[in-house]
C-alpha cells in the first residue's frame, strides 16, 4: 500500500551509516550514480545536523533546505548531456521552468550555470527579470496570455510561444503595430497520449495546451497559419510532467520535428529554425538515485529522432522538476505523538502547505520520510507503522500513512527529501500557515555546513497584511 515504505527505511539515516567505516569496500564497485546518491545523502545528513546546531529550528518548527552543489550538478548534467549529443555550433538554450522553483536566488544560480528561464505568468516573468536573466534567454509559455502580457513580452524581446490560433491573431495585430525582435513559436499538442498522472499529461487527445495535430484538418490549418506568418520561426511541444515514460516524450518530439520539416518544405526555406522540446523528465522519488538521467533522455531522443541533434535546428529545453526536485528537503519538528485507533501518529509541522500534491493525491505523489533525533542525527530503531501528519485542520493532512519508521517522539525531526520542485516552492495558504523559510546550503567537508537565506519566513504581520488587514472595515 505504501509505495515508499521499503525505500524509506533504507535512506537518510541508513545512508549516513553506509557512509561510515563499513562503506569503503563498496565504494569501488559502485556505479557513478550510486556515488552521487550517497554524496547527496551525506550532504543532507550534514545539513540537518548543522541546521539543529546552528539554531535554524529554534525560532521555526519548519524550514526548507536547498543543496546548492546538487543544483549545480544537475545543471551541469543537463548542459553536458546536450552538448555531447548536438552537432558543434548548434544553439541550445536550457530554459528552467520557473514554476518548479520560483525563487529569485535559484533562477540566478541556474543562470550562473548557463541556463535561461521559462515563464508562464507576469509573476514568473518578473522573477526572471529580477534574477537578471537577459530577455534573449527567457521563454514565455502561458496558455492564457493577456494582450498586455503579449505586448510587454514583444517589447522586451523575449521568446513567445503562442498557444492557439486566436493568440496568433492577437500577435498579428501587435506585430503590425510594433515590430519586435522576439522569436515567436507555436505550441503544438502531438496528441501522443497520457503518462501515469492524468493531471500532468499535456499530450492527450483533449489537453488544454497547444494546437492538436491529429484532429481532422488541424495539421493543414496549422501549416497554413505558419506559412501565412513568416515570423513564426519556432515550434514548441511539452508532453507533460512526471509520470511520462521517455519513449512517450521522445515520440512527441519526433512529431514536432516532422511538422517542422513539413512546414519548411512547404515554405521552400528553413522558416522554422528552432525546436522547443519542453521539459518533463520524470524524477525518482523512491531513493536518492537520480534516474532517468539527462544522458539517457538524450539517447532516447537520438533513437526516436536521429536528425534532432544534427544542427539543422536550434534547440530549447524547459526542464523544471528534474533540475530541482532532488535538491530540496523539508525539515520539520515533531510537535506531539499519540496513538488513535491503535495507530501511532506523529504530529509535525510539515503538511499540506508544503506538500499539497502528496496530501491530496498520495498515491500519485508518495514522498520519503527520513527520521532524525532532536540533535539532528539519523534516528534508528525497530520499525513501527506510523502516520506522519501535518498541522492543517483536516483529517487528510498526512504526508505518510502507516509508514514503517523508528518510533518518533516529540522533539524529533522529520526530513522530507525530493521536495525542491513544486513542493515548498508552491506554498498552499490553507489555515493561514506561513510560508516557511528557505535556506541554501553548502556542505563541503572538512569545512562547516554553511547556510544562506534564500527566502525569508512569512511573518504573521505579512499574513494579516495580505489578508486585507488594512481594509478591516471594508465590509461594514
Ligand atoms: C511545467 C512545464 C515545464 C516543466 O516541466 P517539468 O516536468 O518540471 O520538467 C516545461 N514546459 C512547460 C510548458 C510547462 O508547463
Amino acid at each position: 500500500m505504501d509505495a515508499l515504505r521499503d525505500a524509506a527505511g533504507d535512506e537518510g539515516g541508513a545512508g549516513a551509516a553506509a557512509g561510515g567505516a563499513g562503506d569503503t569496500g563498496a565504494r569501488d564497485t559502485a556505479r557513478p550514480g550510486d556515488t552521487a546518491a550517497r554524496d547527496a545523502a551525506r550532504r543532507r545528513d550534514a545539513a540537518v545536523r548543522a541546521a539543529v546546531e546552528q539554531g535554524l529550528l529554534d525560532s521555526e518548527p519548519l524550514v526548507c533546505l536547498l543543496d546548492t552543489a546538487g543544483i549545480r550538478a544537475s545543471a551541469a548534467a543537463l548542459t553536458g548531456a546536450f552538448a555531447a549529443a548536438t552537432a558543434p555550433g548548434t544553439p541550445v538554450l536550457h530554459a528552467f521552468a520557473a514554476k518548479a522553483s520560483p525563487l529569485v536566488p535559484v533562477l540566478r544560480l541556474l543562470a550562473d550555470c548557463g541556463l535561461g528561464c521559462e515563464v508562464a505568468s507576469a509573476g514568473e516573468l518578473a522573477l526572471a527579470r529580477a534574477a537578471g536573466i537577459p530577455a534573449e534567454r527567457i521563454v514565455l509559455d502561458s496558455p492564457a496570455k493577456t494582450t498586455g502580457e503579449l505586448r510587454e513580452a514583444l517589447a522586451l524581446g523575449i521568446t513567445v510561444n503562442a498557444d492557439n490560433h486566436q493568440e496568433l491573431e492577437r500577435l498579428d495585430a501587435l506585430i503590425a503595430a510594433a515590430p519586435t525582435r522576439s522569436p515567436i513559436g507555436v505550441r503544438v499538442n502531438p496528441q501522443t497520449g497520457a503518462g501515469a498522472i492524468d493531471a500532468l499529461s499535456t499530450a492527450t487527445a483533449t489537453s488544454k495546451f497547444g494546437i492538436g495535430l491529429r484532429d481532422p484538418g488541424a495539421r493543414e490549418r496549422l501549416v497554413r497559419a505558419c506559412l501565412d506568418r513568416p515570423w513564426i520561426t519556432r515550434l514548441h511541444a511539452h508532453s507533460g510532467s512526471q509520470g511520462l515514460p521517455l519513449p512517450l516524450i521522445a515520440r512527441g518530439v519526433r512529431e514536432l520535428h516532422a511538422l517542422a520539416e513539413e512546414i519548411n518544405a512547404a515554405a521552400g526555406r528553413r522558416q522554422v529554425d528552432t525546436l522547443d522540446i519542453g521539459g518533463g523528465l520524470p524524477v525518482n522519488f523512491a531513493s536518492d538515485e537520480e534516474t532517468p538521467t539527462y544522458a539517457e533522455y538524450a539517447d532516447a531522443l537520438r533513437e526516436a529522432v536521429p536528425a534532432l541533434f544534427d544542427g539543422s535546428y536550434g534547440l530549447v529545453t524547459e526542464f523544471g522538476r528534474s533540475l530541482l526536485a532532488k535538491h530540496g528537503t523539508v525539515l520539520a519538528r515533531v510537535e506531539y505523538t499519540k496513538a488513535t485507533g491503535g495507530r501511532p501518529i506523529a504530529l509535525t509541522h510539515a503538511g499540506v502547505q508544503v506538500a499539497t500534491r502528496t496530501v491530496y493525491a498520495p498515491a500519485a505523489w508518495p514522498l520519503r520520510i527520513l527520521p532524525y533525533d532532536a540533535k539532528g542525527l539519523p534516528k534508528t530503531g525497530p520499525p513501527v507503522a506510523q502516520d506522519v501528519a501535518g498541522p492543517a485542520c483536516f483529517a487528510g493532512d498526512l504526508l505518510a500513512t502507516a509508514r514503517d519508521l523508528p518510533e518518533l517522539a516529540p522533539g524529533d525531526l522529520i526530513a522530507v527529501p525530493d521536495t525542491g520542485a513544486y513542493f515548498f516552492t508552491a506554498h498552499y495558504g490553507y489555515n493561514s500557515l506561513p510560508r516557511p523559510p528557505v535556506h541554501g546550503f553548502t556542505a563541503d567537508p572538512p569545512g562547516p555546513v554553511r547556510f544562506t537565506p534564500v527566502r525569508p519566513a512569512q511573518t504573521t504581520t505579512e499574513i494579516v497584511a495580505e489578508s486585507g488587514g488594512a481594509l478591516r472595515d471594508a465590509l461594514l
